[in-house]
């Protein structure tokens, strides 16, 4: 593990500098959300791709349009920097938004909707919208991407519904108030991928490593019984298992899952710490930030939340249901 990892607040990418005045102006809000969007190509239609495009502006006085209106010349249709975005139909003013994005990326362990309500003064409601499409911008479709190669740890953390009475310890944890069990890969140096599920089964979790992990990969896991009596760690090249019971954390050839397990406590201190209950429906909505700052984790705070700015463009529910992360 990296000492000090991303505790360095750098602004290497300069996005920072323009960070406070967009949370607090909404024209510079609108301006920087337009210039992450379309800095380099200029403000094309996000409608017809067009572009021939131009600014509205006020007749009278001469002034930006008040709605912030660009005109396409191709397809002659008026359009904002939210359309096609997760904030396309929010009422929402963008330097909220702004501000949202921004502390969801630059906080290690996530931001409240409390926080963001006390800090916007918009309401629970809308804070808790917010910071939901937010992290269905963060979320990645991993089915889309090259499998995880390479050392990859693989363990399972227990979190979120808390259960409203003591459960007896021994025996498997069941009842409709047993914690939510959260798989995750991660590959060393590399990124982690973070999935919700029923049950720690070997079918499940078999699964999970066979659509996520290369078969030439080097697994690394814990003694649990899925991985160590079953079948799903022998499609992989190798297979490492520390023994926590014997107090084994590491081996001197360098088998560990201690990245993976910093991410859990990392998890697991947001959801009790920021977030306090996450209920099993909505789980996968922060899992999938998490692994987004944990993925983003090698860039500064400003870029990370240009990056989560670019990927709130496409995600806009009417025109595509989500994969992993419903809105
Ligand atoms: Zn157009």
């Amino acid at each position: 593990m990296a000492k000090g990892q991303g505790k360095v607040a750098s602004n290497k990418s300069g996005i920072v500098a323009a960070l406070p005045r967009a949370c607090q102006d909404e024209t510079a809000a609108v301006e920087f959300l337009e210039s992450q969007r379309w800095g380099e190509t200029g403000p094309c239609c996000p409608r017809c791709g067009d572009t021939d495009v131009y600014q509205m502006r006020d007749r009278a006085t001469g002034e930006r349009s008040r709605r912030y209106l660009w005109r396409c010349k191709g397809c002659s249709k008026q359009y904002t920097v939210r359309v096609g975005t997760v904030y396309e139909d929010s009422p929402i003013p963008l330097r909220h938004w702004c501000y949202a994005f921004w502390k969801g990326c630059s906080s290690k362990k996530g931001v409240s909707a409390l926080q963001i309500k006390r800090e916007t003064g918009l309401s629970y409601k809308s804070a808790l919208f917010l910071m939901h499409r937010i992290r269905w911008a963060m979320a990645e479709d991993y089915s889309s991407q090259a499998k995880l190669d390479g050392i990859v740890e693989a363990d399972e953390a227990y979190v979120g519904g808390k259960p409203r009475y003591k459960q007896p310890r021994t025996g498997p944890r069941t009842g409709p108030d047993k914690k939510t069990p959260v798989v995750s890969l991660v590959q060393r140096g590399g990124n982690i991928r973070s999935f919700v599920t029923a049950d720690v089964t070997a079918a499940n979790v078999g699964r999970i490593l066979s659509e996520n992990v290369s078969k030439e990969s080097h697994l690394m896991t814990d003694s649990a019984a899925i991985y160590t009596t079953g079948f799903i760690a022998r499609p992989f090249a190798k297979h490492g298992v520390t023994d926590h019971s014997k107090r084994e954390y590491a081996k001197p050839d360098g088998t560990h899952s201690n990245t993976v397990e910093s991410a859990f406590a990392l998890l697991k201190r947001g959801i009790y710490g920021t977030f306090h209950n996450v209920s099993r429906k909505h789980l996968h909505r922060y899992v999938a930030e998490f692994d987004f700052r944990w993925n983003a984790r090698k860039i500064d705070d400003g870029a990370r939340t240009a990056l989560a700015i670019r990927k709130a463009e496409g995600k806009r529910l009417r025109y595509r249901e989500p994969v992993q992360v419903a809105p």
